[in-house]
């Protein structure tokens, strides 16, 4: 069994897609591109881009370029440009041979640099970053034309060549669009659109360059030269969307892509500010990019989550203009319906007790038959071994109790799952106290049927003492114990609300015997505790990753306004 592939709804952007092809805009061609920067992983938020930008392209039978925005070589990293490819692959969508970088395109993004000096929309700039940045004016005020706005076509062409062979220091010069100081828009007070930087690695073109483009220059001339149609973004670039299209109307290109904004995606409990992600990366508040705890994609991937989940958590939020938080609740309950249809069920004791069937003969061992999905038989069965000593939870056990906690009490029974019932008739403690066996006996005629006139409610999970592997058990929970980590109020740095108990390691999990043969990455709900995925990145022992408990526990502690 196994879950439909929801279609992503329909919204606002398909609207305008819809739209643009009756009116048979852009030949009715659909062409859209993913254009991360490599300076980071991927996170859940990509994932709303990617699942937006690729499944358009399916849907409109178009295509979808994945292109890598790489124009601050100082951040980036190649590492990061293998990640990002296998974390889109692992998702589900494939750019064909549709992979390109904004770096491919540096001579061009330079000639078409050359042609804007030419035509005096372009100007060398001398003005130190303090100095623009006082000439800039406010939101309130306009600013004031540059000394060097009108040098001489020649001399723009000169230095900006000279800027290109390294004849400058970094920050010396910069090249700035000649456009409009006194305009409302901040981003079109002649933004800079060349920098110079020397002496950097590009991960890509070496040390060809020394002068990089600017993001807002480079993004719109890559759309154009792909052929892109509708240039997805998130809000925060309308502002940035009239030098978008003074870019691509002051060169020589015939190809004038729309750029349409989304809101971008926040969710609570985490961040997903990519500096943020950086510094808890670097400052070792986690173990690397792929911590369970991340929101990233391969946190996510190695905590257990399946490509589904995250594609169906995408087209459940939507697609929209309005900001807004999404709760973590949200993504927890997609994974939880993924896996209680997909993951089998296995029994594994988190902190196990011994538990001694004195009625049992010594050295039998009896093959139960348990099914491996209560709902769906196609699962089949698989045999667990039984046998005189088996281990259950410390949680499962009272000495005293009333009539909610269904399972051992001292003196009442409890039944096994898929096994026999049984009754405590005794604790066995050690020195302090502390209970360290439970004394037991077996009603041997309750395999498959009730017991004889009484009723046994209670159903706990079990291993066998012998026949148990065992495992060191991860519990991970959300990284924040804050809904909004990064919203700076009351002067709380995002890093103090880190949740101390994001992660609980169990070394001497016991679990049941089928689990030794468990794959890397493959997942199952352990009976009454949750679901699991063994881990990919431990070789040298059995390692098993919460990926989410069976309810949400954290709904309650909201309701309390916790
Ligand atoms: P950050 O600001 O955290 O560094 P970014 O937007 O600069 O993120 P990019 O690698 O440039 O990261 O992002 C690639 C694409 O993913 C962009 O089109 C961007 O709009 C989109 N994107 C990034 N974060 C989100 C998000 N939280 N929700 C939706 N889309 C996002
Ligand atoms: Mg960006």
């Amino acid at each position: 069994m196994s879950l439909d592939e929801g279609s992503a709804p329909s919204n606002f952007i398909r609207h305008i897609i819809d739209d643009d092809i009756a009116a048979n805009k852009h030949s009715g061609k659909v062409a859209t591109r993913f254009p991360p920067e490599p300076n980071g992983y991927l996170h859940i938020g990509h994932a709303k881009s990617i699942v937006l930008n690729f499944g358009i392209a399916e849907d409109y039978k178009g295509t979808c370029n994945l292109r890598f925005d790489d124009t601050n070589p100082e951040k980036e990293d190649v590492d990061f440009v293998h990640a990002i490819q296998d974390d889109v692959r692992w998702l589900g969508f494939d750019w064909d041979d549709c992979l390109f970088y904004a770096s491919d395109y540096f001579q061009k993004l330079y000639d078409f640099a050359v042609e804007l000096i030419k035509s005096g929309k372009a100007y060398v700039c001398d003005l130190s970053a303090e100095e623009t940045r006082e000439y800039r004016g406010t939101l309130t005020e306009p600013g004031r034309p540059s000394p060097y706005r009108d040098r001489s076509v020649d001399e723009n062409l000169d230095l900006f060549e000279r800027m290109k062979n390294g004849e400058y220091e970094d920050g010396a010069r910069v090249l700035r669009a000649k456009i409009d100081m006194a305009s409302p828009n901040m981003n079109m007070r002649d933004p800079t659109l060349y920098r110079i930087r020397h002496g950097v690695i590009h991960h890509q073109t070496g040390a060809e360059w020394r002068i990089y483009p600017m993001y807002d220059y480079t993004h719109p001339i890559s759309d154009a030269l792909e052929g892109i149609t509708h240039s997805l973004c998130t809000l925060e670039f309308a502002d940035h969307r009239p030098l978008y299209d003074w870019v691509l109307d002051n060169i020589s290109i015939d190809c004038h892509p729309q750029q349409i904004e989304f809101s971008r995606l926040n969710l609570q409990y985490t961040v997903m500010s990519k500096r943020k992600l950086t510094q808890l990366v670097q400052e070792n508040y986690v173990d690397g990019w792929d911590d369970p705890r991340m929101p990233t994609i391969a946190g996510l991937r190695r905590r257990g989550f399946t490509p589904w989940s995250i594609r169906e958590f995408c087209h459940r939020i939507g697609i929209s203009k309005v900001d807004n938080s999404v709760e973590m609740g949200m993504l927890e309950a997609t994974i939880r319906e993924d896996l209680n249809t997909s993951a089998p069920r296995r029994m594994g004791v988190l902190n196990p007790l011994k538990l001694v069937i004195e009625n049992y003969p010594e050295g039998q061992v009896e093959d139960l038959n348990s099914p491996n999905h209560p709902q769906d038989e196609s699962f089949g069965k698989r045999t667990i071994p039984f046998s005189r000593e088996v281990y259950i939870d410390r949680e499962d056990f009272r000495e005293q109790a009333n009539n909610k906690f269904k399972r051992l009490v001292l003196g009442k029974e409890v039944r096994l799952r898929s096994g026999y019932v049984i009754r405590c008739d005794e604790v066995i403690k050690d020195d302090r106290g502390e209970i360290i066996e439970l004394r037991c006996v077996y009603d041997p005629d309750t395999l498959g049927k009730n017991p004889e006139g009484r009723k046994v409610k209670g159903v706990i999970h079990w291993v066998s003492v012998a026949h148990a592997v065992e495992a060191e058990v991860r519990l991970y929970d959300r990284l924040f114990n804050h809904p909004t980590p990064d919203d700076g109020k009351d002067g709380v740095d995002y890093k103090e609300r880190i949740n101390p108990e994001s992660l609980v390691v169990l070394s001497k999990c016991m679990l049941e015997p089928t689990l030794a043969d468990a794959q890397p990455g493959e997942r199952f709900q352990f009976e009454r505790e949750g679901y699991f995925c063994r881990d990919t990145g431990f070789t040298d022992r059995l390692v098993f990753n919460r990926t989410v408990t069976l309810r949400d526990s954290w709904a309650k502690v909201e309701a309390q306004g916790a």
